[in-house]
């Protein structure tokens, strides 16, 4: 196939260029008015962009959930990642306390059996592991990990287990995603508020305030700092969170950090409306100043990348809540949090290219290269380099779509952008050089993906 015409955006610059893919799927040729061969299929991209397909580091296709469960899977998930011009997924594996970590790679394994696009994993530990646990994952291709600092009751480790699993990651060429909000004392202040009877929706933002998401910024770096290893931080939230990452960054510590679109478009009034359910992610929305200095951050490099922590729920398990009730969850702790998001994130971060906050340079960077890099896809996923696999997305910048529930592919009944026009889609999406999707409709097949095994990092 040859893309002609098209304004190439990647690592490499932004220039007109002709991209000639071969037919082992990979990137043969990018330069000036190729000529076509006998045979070669010719796409038109006059007008259009011509990026590397996005790579989304952060989804929960399978995610079990008290009595409900996120309510994509690997096949609709993927999908709809691909209409949106996502080439590469990460999904987040859970290790549940007394769960030996293969195990529930084995699980998560065969979960995705069914995937249209590439993907890999993060495993997550929910309590002390030996060295041995990372290295038997890396050795995997399975070179990043999770640790929660919230949710004490299920998921949150203490302070040694970051040490060690810092250590032992750095040591092994891995990198350590944690979830950074202050999860104890969050615990206090949910007792609080039900013990006051204060059960609304509301309340899911009220006790999990910046300041706790900044604090746990702050002592996740002095951890770094003292291992000296490195840290990802997933889904920052907030402005006092990012400023927290900054005096990181000042102090030479090697801390990234992730944002999701829900952040930049969204604000913590939703929880207020008569749908406010629908709108309860972790950590949660907040007041719409924190979004300005969010797009500040992705802008000057603060923020290393947008990933959707993708976790849907269709209208009827987020009623009924965690416990399952028929007549609905009784309080805001009961309320399962996540929002979808595979399908949206590449034209909600074009949002801010047409409105003057970044340029298509960094949307790329954002939501492809940078992903790739940090994560050991890269130079396979997340460039358009002659030898890269080709996983290309043309990017029709005047393509309007509604993204509303019914106009999108996610599997659920919501979406937190419904009424919401979306300017900029993919015209073409290419996974491996073969056609998964077009113009909004999916022509891929589910197990056209493959598991991607992540090469270690040096830098420790
Ligand atoms: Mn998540």
């Amino acid at each position: 196939m040859l893309i002609r015409d098209g304004r190439v955006v990647d690592v490499d610059g932004d220039r007109v260029a002709d991209v000639r893919i071969g037919r082992d799927g990979k990137i043969a040729e990018v330069g000036p008015s190729l000529v076509p061969l006998d045979g070669e299929d010719v796409v038109d991209a006059a007008g259009q962009l011509v990026v590397p397909g996005g790579v989304d580091a952060h989804t929960h296709l399978h995610l079990p959930l008290g009595a409900v469960s996120a309510s994509d899977d690997f096949p609709t998930g993927t999908a709809a990642a691909a209409i949106g011009g996502t080439t590469t997924l990460i999904e987040y594996v859970t290790a549940h306390r007394g769960e030996r970590p293969l195990d529930a790679l084995a699980t998560w394994e065969r979960q995705a059996e069914g995937a249209a696009i590439d993907y890999g994993f993060h495993m997550t530990f929910t309590e002390a592991v030996g060295e041995g646990a990372v290295a038997d994952c890396v050795e995997r291709g399975v070179t990043s990990f999770k640790l929660y600092m919230a949710y004490p009751e299920t998921l949150m480790v203490d302070d040694d287990v970051i040490v060690d699993v810092l250590r032992a990651a750095a040591k092994h060429g891995g990198l350590v995603t944690v979830h950074a909000e202050n999860g104890g004392a969050i615990e206090a202040l949910r007792r609080e508020a039900l013990a006051a009877g204060h059960t609304g929706v509301i309340n899911h933002a009220r006790t999990r305030p910046a300041v706790l998401e900044a604090e746990a910024v702050t002592h996740l770096a002095t951890l770094v700092e003292r291992t000296e290893s490195r840290a990802y931080v997933v889904h920052l939230s907030s402005a006092p969170a990012l400023a927290a990452i900054r005096q990181a960054h000042d102090r030479g510590i090697h801390l990234l950090a992730e944002t999701c679109p829900q952040y930049l478009h969204l604000d913590v009034g939703r929880l207020a409306g008569d749908d406010g359910e629908q709108f309860v992610c972790t950590p949660p929305l907040r007041d719409p100043w924190h979004a300005e200095e969010l797009w500040h951050g992705l802008a000057s490099g603060w923020i290393h990348t947008v990933a959707t922590d993708h976790c849907p729920f269709t209208t009827e398990d987020r009623e009924q809540g965690l416990r399952g009730r028929p007549e609905g969850w009784a309080d805001f702790t009961e309320i399962p949090g996540g929002l979808p998001g595979i399908e949206t994130r590449m034209t909600l971060v074009w949002e801010g290219v047409r409105a003057g906050k970044i340029t298509a340079a960094d949307w790329v960077r954002l939501c492809a290269e940078a992903p790739a890099q940090t994560f050991g896809l890269w130079p396979a996923k997340g460039s358009l380099r002659v030898g890269a696999d080709a996983d290309v997305v043309v990017w029709d910048p005047e393509r309007r779509q509604s993204l509303d529930a019914e106009a999108l592919h996610m599997n659920t009944d919501h979406s937190p952008y419904a009424g919401m026009v979306a300017t900029g889609w993919p015209s073409l999406v290419l996974s491996r050089g073969r056609p998964v999707a077009r113009a909004g409709v999916f022509v891929g097949e589910p197990a056209w993906g493959r598991f991607v095994a992540r090469t270690p990092s040096s830098s420790g």
